[in-house]
């Protein structure tokens, strides 16, 4: 089979500055060398890898696109294109660079005081310290509103108590933003491995995200320092500000995942035989890749504006959400497709479609579901909220 080389049928490239198709290539070789030698049987034997912290770190793929404290200070579409590259080679790697820059260092940075950035971001930043995010709970996903964890305030003091569950990271990270509930709303602490009281505990037998760690998190008379309360956080809001910097990165991302299962629809149809002919001879397999092909295309257009607007300062949230919920829906699509075109080869480990197609399930759900998603551009249509 040809190696992957990209898929550019509108020359988009063109819309590239030259640093922009350096990192891009810097990435690429980096998931090829590094990440697709092994996946197949991390995702078997459900392993994170570890082991590449560092390097994304030393690559300086985390918190990218955030300005100073070592930080890569990249622009939008610099920094969409490393997570794209990243999904190519799976959402596991993906997620866990997701997180810790979007969700935990762009936190820290935007709402954190100037002691927690100093202690937390170069060290995120380098990957010397891992972050996880935690709002959803057992009880609540896509309504973060009706969460129940709590924060009492008590001298110089919060106590927190309550749960959360689905975090990426969990166990293994260093510094923990969990979401609570206080007198005056919904605010964002940082707790620290180790805390008494805080426990985490990995969720098993996943079908999707397997080389991905996914926990939970227990807070039982958790006491921490009133300074962990990130002073700039105001209520909810704060929480969905760093969900729309995640959520434009999975839009980005998703491509990736998309147009490695479009390459290997691609080679696999010009290769295999079925009745004396190739695949890619008969009408109903092309009209499959000219569906991919078409659908990347416009993916990789909805993101690249979405970049420009990020840039100008004028990206509103209900723009992510049509990018993330078209492209999510649109490499699920794909990878199902794809897994469809290679037969039973397509359901196991050795073909890289069924590992991207049951990780593109949970990128889906994740960050906003379709539904939450429809949601949101139903009220930015008509004015009116139909969330409940
Ligand atoms: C692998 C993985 C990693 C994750 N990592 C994190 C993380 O790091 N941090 C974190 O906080 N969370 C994380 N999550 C949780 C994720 O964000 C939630 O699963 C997601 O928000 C959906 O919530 P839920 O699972 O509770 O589904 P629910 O909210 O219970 O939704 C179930 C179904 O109901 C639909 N639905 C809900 N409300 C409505 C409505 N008003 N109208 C119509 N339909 C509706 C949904 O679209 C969905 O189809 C992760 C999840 C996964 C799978």
């Amino acid at each position: 089979m040809e190696s992957f080389k990209g898929l550019d049928f509108y020359n988009l490239d063109e819309l590239l500055t030259q640093e922009e198709k350096m990192i891009r290539k810097t990435v690429r070789d980096f998931v090829d060398k590094e990440l697709l030698k092994n996946i197949a049987e991390n995702y078997e034997k459900a392993l994170f890898p570890k082991e590449l912290i560092p390097k994304v770190g030393a690559l300086g793929l985390l918190g990218a696109n955030l300005k100073g404290y070592g930080c890569a200070e990249l622009g939008n579409t610099a920094y969409g294109l490393i997570l794209q590259e990243l999904e190519r080679g799976d959402s596991g790697l993906r997620s866990f660079v997701s997180v810790q820059g979007s969700l935990v260092m762009y936190h820290i940075h935007t709402f954190g005081s100037e002691v927690q950035k100093k202690k937390w971001l170069p060290k995120l930043q380098k990957g010397e310290a891992i972050g996880c995010f935690g709002l959803t709970e057992p009880d609540s996903g896509s309504d973060p509103s009706s969460m129940k964890t709590k924060a009492e305030k008590k001298g110089g003091h919060y106590i927190l108590n309550g749960s959360k569950a689905w975090i990426t990271n969990g166990t293994v990270a260093d510094v923990a933003v969990i979401w609570a509930r206080t007198k005056e709303g919904i605010r964002g602490f940082l707790v620290e491995k180790g805390t008494p009281g805080f426990e985490t505990r990995d969720i098993k037998g996943k079908l999707a995200l397997r080389a991905s760690i996914t926990s939970e998190l227990f807070l039982s008379d958790v006491k921490i320092p009133e300074e962990n309360l990130l002073p700039h956080s105001e209520g909810l809001k704060s929480a969905l500000m760093c969900l729309n910097q995640a959520r434009f990165g999975i839009s980005w991302g998703v491509i990736g995942a998309a147009e490695a299962c479009y390459h290997q629809a691609l080679e696999y149809s010009k290769e295999r035989i079925a009745f004396k002919k190739q695949l890619a001879s008969y009408q109903i397999v092309q009209q499959k890749l000219a569906w991919m092909l078409t659908e990347i295309t416009k993916a990789q257009l909805l993101v690249w504006r979405l970049s420009q607007l990020k840039d100008q300062g004028t990206l509103k949230h209900y723009h992510i959400s049509l990018a993330k919920r078209n492209n999510c829906w649109m490499a699920l699509e794909i990878a199902r497709m794809a897994r469809d075109m290679l037969g039973a080869n397509g359901t196991a480990y050795e073909y890289i479609v069924g590992r991207h197609m049951c990780n593109l399930e949970a990128v889906k759900t994740y960050e906003g579901t379709h539904d939450i998603h429809t949601l949101i551009l139903g009220e930015a249509i008509t004015g009116i909220p139909a969330f409940s």
